[in-house]
């Protein structure tokens, strides 16, 4: 399916910008692309979003986000962003039966220190499968008039211009075979984990960005149940959350629309959740506590096991690294986050915002440049705590950690027994995981120091 149409009413949606920028193309319809091609339809005359796959025209699984399967938690932050660029969509969620899940009232949540408290915090999460989430997003952006989608059209590298940028994306129809080259004022990949950007950088005479990757060699293993006819407790989302060194296993439940659970297993250091269907549920029973197993072991399964292993930190330094001009790498491409902490998408988002924000300077020059380090600012305190509590995963032990991550590790403990007792912990933790406050929230006074104390004794 092609669509394509300039209505003349868009420019007023522009609010002032010029069509200056001619033809922006956008490889990867994930959230990622559909956001940024949100973004980019407000500056440029024309969006392509060029994807493999064929977009199905409802909430469908397919090939190139193997992820779907797998339970999408949208952050507080996230939901804000998405409500700002898409106006109603959470509403649009709530009618199609996606709940809405205070993360602490409806959510039991057994971490090493025990549970923590339940009561109304106000951190909400509006509880959707990826797959709807997308394919409401996508909707949205198929309404945009200068955007137009490219189904089964697989990019395949970078053709540079006479200067420092690219004039052109080659592809090549998953159709029938045909390559073809699509000529653009703008490039933005957001083709997701397994982006190509570096390999066609390379191959035009640029260097590939450096990387770093932190794998706590996690993996998932998913299975989605029907609710029970009649199951009427007071939750909606149920989390054991793994514990360094000795708890290398948690997991997570949640109500979804059309009356599903999604239950996910997880195993870090190796300790790799099973896809076998008994063997799934033996793992849900060897958890260190038992809230998921009593959940699942009568329930009706309406799957198999999915799993899934490609859970590696990886952030790719394309703001310290020399670019064409007019090229920018977004979302997973650029910085990929394990899943298990759930902020994938609504990077995503902050990378979209950092997008409008650059382009509404106003400033063509250094696009490229400024883009990419706005989104590694913006994503730098997730990708921070993200990686600081994975790398502990890659140390043997307490002894090897050296004293004073040792030190670090026993306030952070620490922090998260205080939370057990303490709901104004509690809320200010949930805060930081939906990235709606710093994670230099958790240092305030009325935490730290009794954590301190604690630790010291
Ligand atoms: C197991 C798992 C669980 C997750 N759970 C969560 C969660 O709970 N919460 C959360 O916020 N995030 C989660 N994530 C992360 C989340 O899926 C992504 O971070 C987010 O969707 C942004 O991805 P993206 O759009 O950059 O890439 P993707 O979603 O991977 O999309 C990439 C798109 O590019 C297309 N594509 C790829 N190559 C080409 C090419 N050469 N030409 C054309 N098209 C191409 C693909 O078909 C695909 O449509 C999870 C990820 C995984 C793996």
């Amino acid at each position: 399916m092609i669509r394509f149409a300039i209505l003349p009413s868009h420019r007023q949606y522009n609010r002032g910008v010029k069509d200056e920028h001619g033809h922006a193309i956008v490889l990867g319809a994930g959230v990622s692309g559909l956001l940024s091609a949100r973004v980019l339809s407000e500056s440029f005359d024309l969006v392509t979003v060029l994807d493999r796959d064929v977009l199905p025209d409802g909430p469908g699984d397919r090939k190139g986000v193997p992820q779907s399967r797998h339970l999408h938690s949208l952050a507080t932050k996230g939901s804000e962003l998405l409500e700002y660029f898409f106006p109603g969509l959470d509403a649009e969620l709530s009618e199609a039966g996606c709940p809405s899940v205070d993360q602490s009232l409806h959510a039991i949540t057994d971490t090493p220190e025990g549970r923590l408290p339940r009561f109304a915090s106000g951190v909400m999460m509006r509880a959707a499968s990826r797959d709807l989430l997308e394919w409401r997003v996508r909707r949205r952006v198929e309404n945009i008039p200068n955007v137009r989608f490219v189904h089964k059209m697989e990019a395949t590298g970078l053709i540079r211009g006479s200067s420092r940028s690219i004039k052109s994306v080659a592809a090549r129809s998953r159709d029938d075979g045909s390559e073809t080259t699509f000529e653009a004022n703008l490039v933005l990949d957001a083709s997701g984990n397994a982006s190509r950007a570096p390999e066609w950088l390379e191959a035009i005479g640029y260097e590939a960005p450096k990387e770093t990757v932190v794998d706590a060699r996690l993996g998932y293993a998913t299975r989605w149940y029907e609710v029970p006819e009649g199951f009427d407790a007071d939750w909606k989302s149920l989390a054991v959350l793994p514990g360094w060194p000795d708890n290398p296993r948690g997991g997570s439940l949640r109500r979804v629309e059309g009356n599903r659970w999604t239950a996910v297993l997880v195993g870090i250091g190796g300790d790799y959740p099973p896809t076998g269907e008994d063997a799934f549920e033996h793992f849900a029973a060897s958890l260190p506590s038992p809230i998921i197993h009593d959940a699942i072991k009568n329930s009706k399964p309406i799957s198999s096991v999915y799993g899934y292993r490609r859970t590696a930190n990886r952030k790719r330094h394309y703001e310290r690294a020399p670019l064409p001009e007019n090229l920018l790498v977004a979302g997973d491409a650029a910085c990929v986050l394990n899943p298990t902490y759930g902020q994938g998408m609504t990077t995503a988002a902050l990378s979209a915002m950092a997008l409008k924000k650059v382009l509404d300077e106003r400033r063509p020059e250094n696009l490229s440049r400024r883009f990419h380090k706005k989104q590694a600012s913006t994503v730098s305190p997730a990708w921070t705590a993200t990686a600081t509590s994975d790398r502990q995963w890659s140390a043997a032990g307490v002894k090897e950690l050296g004293r004073a991550r040792r030190f670090l590790h026993r306030v952070s403990g620490e922090v998260m027994r205080l939370a057990t007792e303490d709901e104004a912990t509690a809320k200010t933790l949930l805060e930081v995981k939906n990235l709606t406050a710093s994670p230099a929230s958790l240092a305030r006074p009325g935490i730290l120091l009794p954590a301190l104390a604690r630790s010291l004794r």
